[in-house]
């Protein structure tokens, strides 16, 4: 049996459509576009990229888009006044503080300053408390793991009444993809590094999401013949046939998962397209929550 693949690209490419059409739509009934202040703290390389990437996709989906740049030294008090400005400033419509912050930062109180209804990420408290708390409804889903849940649902893939496993509880991917799919009447149960039995764990599970951050660590056999996986992992390994000198691998062991899984995400080309893709779902969103627009 070979897995059929869930195709992030395709599936991110159609939310991005989606985000345009609608940032257009709004374009011509208040003349404004919906806009993404990303800020930017020193000059780890990875960060600088992934603002790059988020400002030019802003710009294919026709969003505005603005990065406010620190330099490493910057004080708390310094980048908790660039949030405060932003907060207050008409013509931003979501923030997005790029993480992580240099060391000496702390991170929870900038994050806990973003206004609610400019919450993009998603991170803020009370959104992903929200997120956990039955019959309450967050602002803002935070970006890779609603991307998750987007490739399930665009897959076709039935998630009531399945058994789910998440390994990892990080507060940026395990924690809220296990309220989302329990959220969609998924039976969820939530792994981490304490998990005794990791793999029978696993094997109970129709729907498997893998967050952990080791390569290939999820074996093909751990799996029930059939199910869905979800890899989110993005690891770098050695492959001395690239040219780089590296590949990208997930938590999932691919090459053994695909003949035993139903479904499953590549990586490259899984989650990863869905999480900016996501950003400017919810960048579209921040600005009808302003606007009061539907
Ligand atoms: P993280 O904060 O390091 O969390 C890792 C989680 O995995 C923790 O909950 C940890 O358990 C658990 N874990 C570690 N070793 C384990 C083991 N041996 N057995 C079971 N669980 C174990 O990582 P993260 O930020 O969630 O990221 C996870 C992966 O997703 C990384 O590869 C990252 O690059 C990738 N990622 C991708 C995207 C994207 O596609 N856009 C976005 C975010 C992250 P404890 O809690 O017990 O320590």
């Amino acid at each position: 049996m070979t897995a059929r693949l869930i195709d992030g690209k395709a599936i991110a490419e159609a939310v991005r459509r989606e985000a345009a059409a609608e940032s257009t739509r709004l374009k011509t009934l208040t003349g404004q576009a919906p806009t993404l202040a990303a800020v930017l703290v020193g000059e780890d390389p990875a960060s600088q990229t992934y603002v790059g990437a988020k400002g030019k996709a802003c710009a294919e989906a026709g969003l505005g888009s603005s990065t406010h740049r620190l330099p490493a030294t910057a004080t708390q008090g310094e980048v908790e006044t660039l949030v405060r400005q932003l907060n207050a400033a008409p013509a931003v419509s979501g923030i997005l503080v790029q993480l992580p912050l240099p060391k000496g930062l702390n991170e929870q109180a900038v994050l806990d300053l973003i206004s609610l209804d400019k919450d993009v990420d998603g991170f803020h408290p009370m959104n992903i408390g929200q997120l956990v708390m039955k019959g309450r409804t967050p602002q803002f889903i935070p970006c890779t793991p609603a991307g998750c849940i987007a490739l399930l649902v665009r897959s076709g893939i039935p998630i009531a009444g399945k058994d789910a496993v998440v390994v990892g509880r990080s507060n940026i991917v395990g924690v809220p993809v296990a309220a989302l799919l329990q959220n969609a009447d998924a039976t969820v149960t939530t792994c981490h590094s304490r998990t005794q039995d990791l793999p029978d764990k696993v094997r109970r599970a129709d729907i498997v999401v893998a967050a952990i951050g080791r390569p290939e660590f999820v074996r093909g056999e751990w799996l029930k013949p059939g199910c869905a996986v979800i890899d989110v992992g993005i690891n770098r390994i050695e492959d001395a046939s690239k040219k780089s000198g590296f590949r990208l691998v997930g938590d999932v062991n691919f090459a053994e998962a695909v003949a035993v899984a139903g479904e499953i995400t590549p990586v490259p080309g899984g989650v990863g397209p869905m999480t900016i893709a996501m950003l400017l779902t919810n960048t579209v969103r921040a600005f009808k929550l302003q606007h009061g627009l539907t």
